[in-house]
């Protein structure tokens, strides 16, 4: 604990994971600007005892029960005045405590929704990694951020690339967003043989490194669609003025067009540091850790146009924005069940498409209004992934 008024108490979710790991690491370097609350994991009892001992928050969450008595035994001797608690709606508890003044949503999938929205009815900076709660809940989670002036700032480094490169004044004089992608691992794989691709090959990404879910849905390019999707409800915009581009160096980030010609851009090495501590500092830069750019080493930026037929998630994703909210809820729902039973080997590569075709035919057009609606769509969707599952595997 430091003794600085101003430091800002931080309840991490899934600090177990990629994003909190980083976050731990920035959050390191300026001991004196914060301070930990609540570290939270899903069942990772060893990686969550080592950052309880090295980082010492006030409270720990692991959902699963087993989990939480193992830890709460490891940590008897070693810090016993660490809180144990668990269960998800313990996820709810430790972001709603009056001392976090910030929440750093990095839960993979859908299981970050309510403690996501918790954190915004709660009135928290939420840093949002967690773009599945979004896809999830655009409209409802905008709403209950302005309703009770949280401020919501984006951690994936595309958004948070177009958040640097906005006007401050809202979208005066845009005219497009250009949300670069690095194309995955199979950019330039024969596409006749990408239903041979194994787990293993999926998760390799040339430029990131990531969680599991993430990666494989950067390899069918569902990361961008998704991508797509919280772009148009952080930033107020329609699909049609977000242009995927294709950048497999991964140097840019993402840009922003102008009606004057200008197209501005965020560079840096890719590496999820930069967009944490931008937004854990904003509206000051703070040091992330991270290399400086070495533009000479990179020599070359290029740029390519994104394939449907060799990424037809991207296609499906715009569809399903453009359908509504009851259909992005599938399309999540859907690709989560998809890429578990992939990385099971339950599920060949090129049927992870197919699976979501099929939820969204199933899905009726509008949006829901209400977290019930949403809980509701959800759960059908997942229904109805398994039943496709079941009959074609
Ligand atoms: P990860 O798989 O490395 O970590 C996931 C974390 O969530 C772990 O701490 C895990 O314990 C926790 N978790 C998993 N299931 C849970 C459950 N049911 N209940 C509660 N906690 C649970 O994932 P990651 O790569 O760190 O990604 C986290 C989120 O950030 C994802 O939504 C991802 O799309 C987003 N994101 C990640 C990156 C990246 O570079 N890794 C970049 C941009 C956005
Ligand atoms: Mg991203």
């Amino acid at each position: 604990m430091n003794n600085n008024q101003n430091s800002k108490g931080i309840t991490i979710l899934g600090s177990t994971g990629t994003i909190g790991v980083n976050t731990l690491d920035v959050i390191a370097r300026q001991s004196e600007h914060y301070h930990l609350i609540a570290l939270t994991a899903n069942s990772n009892v060893d990686k969550m005892l080592q950052q309880c001992l090295q980082h010492h928050p006030q409270y720990v969450v692991m959902v699963k029960e087993q989990a939480a008595e193992q830890l709460s035994i490891a940590l008897k001797n070693q810090a016993p005045d660490i809180e144990v608690l668990s269960g998800s709606q313990a996820l709810e508890t430790v972001v709603e405590l009056t001392q976090v003044d910030y929440v750093m949503a990095a839960i993979v999938g859908a299981a970050g929704l309510l403690p996501n929205l918790a954190a915004a009815k709660a009135g928290k900076r939420v840093l949002l990694a967690n773009k599945e709660s979004l896809v999830m809940s655009g409209k409802l989670f905008m709403n209950t951020v302005s309703e009770n002036n949280a401020t919501l700032l984006p951690i994936d480094s595309e958004h948070n690339a177009i958040f640097q490169c906005l006007p401050a004044s809202g979208l005066q004089g845009v005219t497009q967003i250009l949300l670069t992608a690095s194309g995955g691992p199979f950019r330039t794989r024969a596409i006749d043989t990408l239903h041979d691709i194994t787990p293993e090959q999926a998760v390799a990404h040339p430029n990131w490194v990531m969680g599991q879910k993430i990666s494989v849905d950067s390899a069918t390019m569902m990361n961008k669609g998704l991508e797509v999707i919280e772009a148009c409800w952080l930033f107020q915009l329609t699909t049609e003025q977000i242009q995927v581009v294709i950048h497999p160096q991964s140097t840019i980030h993402s840009m922003v067009a102008y009606n004057d010609g200008s197209v501005l851009a965020q560079l840096g090495n890719p590496d999820m540091r930069t967009p944490i501590a931008y937004g854990l500092g904003w509206p000051m830069r703070i040091e992330s850790g991270v290399a400086p750019l070495d533009l000479f080493e990179i020599a070359q930026l290029n740029f390519e146009q994104a394939d449907y037929n060799r990424f037809p998630c991207l296609r499906l994703a715009y569809e399903a924005h453009q359908a509504g909210g009851y259909a992005t809820i599938a399309l999540n729902a859907a690709n989560e069940i998809a890429v578990e039973a992939f990385l099971n080997r339950q599920l060949r590569f090129t049927d992870i498409p197919a699976l979501i075709e099929y939820a969204l035919e199933q899905t009726t057009s509008g949006t829901p209004e209400t977290l019930n609606e949403i809980l509701i769509q959800d759960s059908e969707s997942r229904r109805q992934a398994n039943l496709w599952w079941h009959e074609n595997k």
